[in-house]
């Protein structure tokens, strides 16, 4: 079975959109729910090293979903595209939630409606 990892995205964590949520609270609570095999932190994931990350994380082909909190889905999905492409990581399978302007309570209740729509 594959595994499901989980990425926040927080545009350098300085952008305003991001300032309601304490980032560390909400991966601390979903790592204790256990919604995830693993759950990570990236500063800017739509820029050369965040391509490179996702490449670097997708590779080995152990994770079967990623699921990306972040900006808007849309967006999210026309940012990695070259990346997934590029190591044949099904597009399909990358979960895409718009998390911004979210108190920490907020986040954590959209993660885990993401979770549960998209087991
Ligand atoms: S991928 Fe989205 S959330 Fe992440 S840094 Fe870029 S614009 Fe911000």
């Amino acid at each position: 079975m594959g595994k499901k990892g989980f990425v926040l995205c927080v545009c350098q964590g300085t952008c305003p959109s991001f300032t309601k949520m304490d980032i560390f609270a909400v991966l601390s609570d979903i790592r204790r729910e256990k919604l995830f095999d693993y759950v990570c932190l990236h500063p800017q994931l739509c820029v050369e090293d965040g391509d490179e990350f996702i490449k670097v994380l997708l590779s080995g082909g152990e994770t079967e979903k990623l699921y990306v909190a972040g900006c808007d889905p849309r967006m999210q999905g026309k940012m990695f595209r070259d990346a997934f492409e590029s190591i044949g990581f099904d597009k399909e399978k990358h979960v895409a939630l718009d998390i911004r302007n979210k108190t920490t309570e907020e986040a954590v209740a959209a993660i885990k409606k993401m979770v549960e729509e998209n087991p």
